[in-house]
């Protein structure tokens, strides 16, 4: 036995030694693995020289997991801080949109919900310096660099003190109070390099090709002058400046395309341009439904899957269904009608329409949201001209008086010049001969040879939309009987031999409605007799035997139809032109083209 006095370590305290010694070099590799870690995809990281283990602070930062909050803290929504919350120790959950501030004892951080909701928190001890010093929350200055490096669009939840803030708040959307923050804890992190970063997200979407090979910094010159030109019209002066406070600057960062935009779905759905514009669509459909509900109108829901091509083969999408074959439905057109057929009086439905058209315009989408409704007529088609203009006039003027807000968050990042419309019962109705007379006599270099019985090209449209903006002033209007040629078999001729031009042109009740100079509703009366339906049918070279059409037809058989008429909105299209959109793609949740079907 070796004696106790020996200077030579006992067997047993050297492997005591040799254990210490190698759980100290396992913690050291792990501090070094936790500072050196290269950005990971989605956690906060440290930077390099937080020596978190080390720190007394580090109950008050860090992941969420594990840590906890005062006794007296209290949940609240970022949304709802006011001066009413002066002193109170808060629970605020949200983004992080920034973190300023280089100083090693106070730092700013910009948290965000809910589009443009910004409030200003503030990391330092000196935000805690009239608090008795026992009672003094720990920030360390590692808790400092660490909350710096949070990445931006990381969600956390922090523990603060509600402060008045020491003059008054310029860049956040709350002014009244500031945080003092005293806990920050990571929920999720973004990563360290974001795919689109909030304030490219949040400028005016230039190029919408969806080639990627093709040049992405190509930008249309021609929008950005036409926007250039119409900023002196802008009106700006109806809302109260201050709500947008919380938006970021427009800085100098080049735009990025509507590609990488919906390669990057959750940020670009974050940027307020894009908030508003989802809650300018939700308020547009509750507008729509109520204005039908109070006109007696009842709300239906129309299959999406259909056994049979309906109004012509060409524009649906085909799909297997069991050993047959199954379309989606370009229109709840024959639907509404067998409502009508079935005694419903008056009814509406909101839902996906399908066009398997290869059209590649700011217009047209392979799937967009319809606004439908139908109904009984008593003497006169314009009693659905008058239901249509109403509910029409209803959302536009409803979504100006509700959301004059998100408007304005709109016009930062898409101009658009003040909408100008008629008075309820006054919209100008022009037939669609007096249209073309219009274009012609106001465009002759252009239009000397258009005729009455040719549909018009987009491009008539919108010089049409100019010229009567200029001569009657406004930007919605009705075009009334279309030439047969340009309407489907379903919908009924005029009668009133006056319309019918040298009886060379054959016109019906049916009508377009415009909105600065862009078709957002088509509608008119249809056929309710079997007999002149089927002579329509093959007038119009169809066959009444064929799959679809022979069904349809059988339904006028089976009972007595009353008169009917009804329209089609393109609820994505009422959006886009009230807020004057480059593409009809930026009021859709999620675009469906030609080329696109994710996200
Ligand atoms: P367009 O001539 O512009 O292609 P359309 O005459 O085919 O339109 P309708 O079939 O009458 O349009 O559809 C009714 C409404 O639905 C239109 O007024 C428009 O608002 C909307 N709409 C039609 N097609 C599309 C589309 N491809 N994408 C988005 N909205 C559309």
């Amino acid at each position: 036995m070796e004696p106790e006095t020996s200077t030579e370590p006992s067997k047993k305290s050297l492997k005591k030694l040799q254990n210490k010694e190698k759980r100290k070099a396992v913690k050291a590799e792990k501090r070094a693995e936790f500072r050196t870690k290269p950005e990971p995809e989605h956690a906060a990281s440290a930077p390099a020289d937080v020596d978190y283990e080390k720190d007394p602070a580090k109950d008050n930062y860090g992941e969420v997991k594990g840590k906890s909050f005062s006794k007296d803290a209290i949940e609240v929504d970022l949304r709802s801080l006011d001066e009413s919350y002066k002193d109170k120790t808060v629970i605020v959950r949200a983004w992080i949109q920034s973190t300023r501030g280089q100083s090693s004892g106070l730092i700013f951080v910009d948290l965000r919900k809910g589009g443009n909701w910004t409030i200003q928190g503030v990391v330092g001890t000196e935000m805690h310096e009239e608090t008795p010093a026992k009672e003094r929350p720990l920030i360390s200055t590692s808790m400092i660099k660490w909350i710096r490096a949070i990445p931006p669009e990381s969600f956390v939840v922090v523990e603060a003190n509600v402060k008045l803030p020491a003059k008054e708040l310029t860049g956040s959307r709350v002014t009244a109070v500031e945080l003092g923050i005293t806990k920050c804890f990571v929920i999720a992190s973004a990563p360290a390099r974001l795919g689109l970063d909030l304030e490219t997200a949040g400028i005016m979407i230039q190029d919408f090709n969806e080639d990627p090979k093709v040049d992405k910094s190509k930008v249309d010159e021609a929008k950005v002058d036409e926007a250039k030109a119409d900023e002196a019209k802008v009106d700006k002066a109806t809302v109260d400046k201050s709500k947008t406070k919380g938006l970021i600057e427009k800085g100098t960062k080049p735009p990025a395309s509507m590609l990488t935009h919906l390669e990057n779905i959750a940020i670009h759905k974050r940027a307020p341009v894009q908030q508003a514009i989802a809650d300018i669509r939700v308020e547009a459909k509750k507008l729509f439904r109520s204005y039908l509900e109070g006109h007696r109108f009842k709300e239906f829901e129309p299959p999406c899957l259909i056994g049979a091509a309906s109004e012509s083969g060409s524009e649906v999408f085909r799909l297997a269904y069991f050993g047959q074959d199954a379309f989606l439905a370009q229109s709840p057109q024959f639907y509404k009608q067998f409502e009508i057929a079935g005694g419903r009086e008056r009814v509406f439905c909101i839902g996906p329409v399908f066009r398997a058209e290869k059209s590649n315009t700011p217009r047209h989408m392979t799937e967009f949201t319809g606004l439908d409704l139908e109904m009984e007529i008593q003497n006169s088609y314009t009693e659905v001209l008058d239901v249509l203009e109403g509910v029409l006039l209803h959302i536009l003027r409803g979504l100006q008086e509700r959301c004059a807000e998100e408007i304005e968050t709109v016009r930062l990042v898409y101009e658009s010049k003040p909408l100008l419309l008629p008075e309820s019962g006054k919209v100008l109705r022009l037939t669609f001969a007096e249209a073309q007379k219009l274009l012609r006599e106001g465009k002759p270099d252009q239009y000397s040879e258009v005729k009455d019985d040719e549909d018009m090209s987009t491009q008539q449209e919108k010089d049409l939309g100019a010229l009567v903006r200029e001569k009657f002033n406004t930007d919605f209007f009705v075009i009334d009987k279309f030439p047969e040629t340009a309407r489907p078999f379903y919908a009924k001729l005029d009668d009133d031999e006056d319309n019918v031009v040298g009886k060379r042109v054959r016109v019906t009740n049916a009508f377009d409605i415009f909105l600065r100079g862009q078709e957002i509703l088509s509608g008119g009366q249809r056929i309710n007799d079997p007999v002149e339906l089927e002579k329509r049918i093959i007038a119009k070279e169809l066959n009444p035997e064929s799959p679809g059409i022979k069904e349809y037809v059988s339904v006028f058989r089976q009972g007595g139809v009353p008169p009917h008429g009804g329209g089609g909105i393109g609820l994505d299209r009422v959006v886009a032109w009230f807020l004057q959109l480059p593409s009809v793609q930026l009021a859709a949740y999620y675009p469906r083209t030609p080329k696109r079907l994710m996200p």
